[in-house]
């Protein structure tokens, strides 16, 4: 297992700078006073292992990351418990999807073990940016990442490669609030095909889906939606979240996955939360004409999207070229807010955590 040395900032923000962005910490804006770094090469594989001050990265022009885009990341949180203890929600899930990307992508695989090791030093070294939880739901998102540093400019996997963790304090991530958003359905677009990325988190997934996100902005949409790219019928998920249905008769349809979509760690905890409160759950295809036609006809109550970023978000109104579909009256329903709160609750060790998904950092 990797050992990490650390080297301890010699300027952190001063504790009044920090307070003031713990007030008000927005997403993805500040960062803390450490970072975690770990190479590897074929030779030494994974080492020099190191917490250290943050900064910039020293990267060759040629470095093949720029060029070819070889490059993975996770997205997790700690959250501050009630008596000042700093936990993550199920992080074996993210280092085991963190593997999984790394396969598709030719990249190293980083062991679990030191992966936690390294999100553990990295909280261990700025626990003093985890915010309070009375702060409602403020947490220190937790950005690992891994990508191809090596100087060289021929197409193939890159024989040295970087890890990285960086950590940022972070408020609810919709400005708004939780209140229902506006999904622009993409229909030029595709995110994902068979045989393609879409099932790692690699940074290029991203990348291709800002264009279909800037026409979400320009028609007042928060996200997008993206359908499968062979039949452009079936609803994938968002660019940034997994996709529920809670029909009338109780059953909540989540899509199945098909290698093209993004398995979410809260779409899965969110399978075991339903089925907790007497759900049942159905993990299939839904077409876009089946959500249209459900929302019109009241079939379908409610529609949430789900990740770590944004936990659970009502979807309210789904916008195509040609018009648009209100979604429960475009309020949050009971269930999107029941999930919500249980989700939130055990996050933030307010419930019992049964399954032991909740990990001390
Ligand atoms: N889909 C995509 C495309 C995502 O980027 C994310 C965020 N990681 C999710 C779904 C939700 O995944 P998770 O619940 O693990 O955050």
């Amino acid at each position: 297992m990797l050992e990490f040395s650390l080297t301890p900032a010699t300027s952190p923000r001063p504790e009044s700078e920090r307070a003031q962005i713990l007030s008000s910490p927005g997403f993805g804006k500040h960062f803390t006073d450490h970072m975690v770094t770990v190479t590897w090469t074929p030779a030494d594989g994974w080492h020099d292992a190191q917490v250290k001050p943050y900064g910039p990265i020293q990267l060759d022009p040629s470095a093949a990351v720029l060029h070819y885009a070889q490059e993975i990341f996770e997205g997790m949180k700690a959250y501050r418990h009630a008596d000042g203890s700093i936990w993550a929600f199920r992080p074996d899930q993210n280092a085991a999807r963190f593997q999984r990307s790394a396969r598709r992508l030719a990249l190293p695989e980083l062991p679990a073990e030191d992966f936690l090791e390294a999100v553990r030093s990295l909280v261990s070294a700025d626990a003093d940016w985890v915010p309070e939880p009375s702060g409602g739901e403020a947490s220190l998102y937790l950005r690992p990442f891994m990508f191809a540093s090596e100087a060289f400019l021929g197409v193939r996997p890159a024989a040295e490669i970087t890890f990285c963790v960086i950590a940022s304090p972070a408020g609810p991530y919709f400005a708004g609030g939780v209140k229902p958003v506006r999904i622009w359905l993409s229909s030029e677009y595709t995110r994902s095909a068979p045989g393609g990325t879409g099932a790692a988190k690699c940074g290029g997934n991203y990348a291709a889906s800002l264009a279909a996100q800037v026409e979400a902005i320009e028609r007042g949409c928060d996200q997008v939606c993206f359908l499968d790219a062979v039949e452009r019928k079936w609803v994938e998920e968002l660019g940034g979240m997994n996709l529920y249905f809670v029909q009338d008769d109780g059953t909540v349809v989540t899509p199945e996955l098909t290698g093209t979509i993004l398995e979410g760690v809260t779409r899965d905890s969110i399978l075991t939360l339903l089925d907790d409160a007497g759900h049942k759950v159905d993990e299939r295809r839904i077409s876009i004409d089946e959500w249209r036609e459900g929302a019109a006809s009241g079939r379908i109550r409610e529609v949430f999207a789900c990740g770590t970023a944004a936990v659970v978000t009502p979807v309210g109104l789904l916008a195509e070229p040609d018009g648009e579909t209100v979604i429960g009256g475009g309020e949050t329903g009971p269930v999107t807010a029941s999930v919500r709160a249980a989700l939130l609750d055990l996050q933030y060790g307010r419930s019992a955590d049964d399954r032991g998904w909740m990990h001390r950092l």
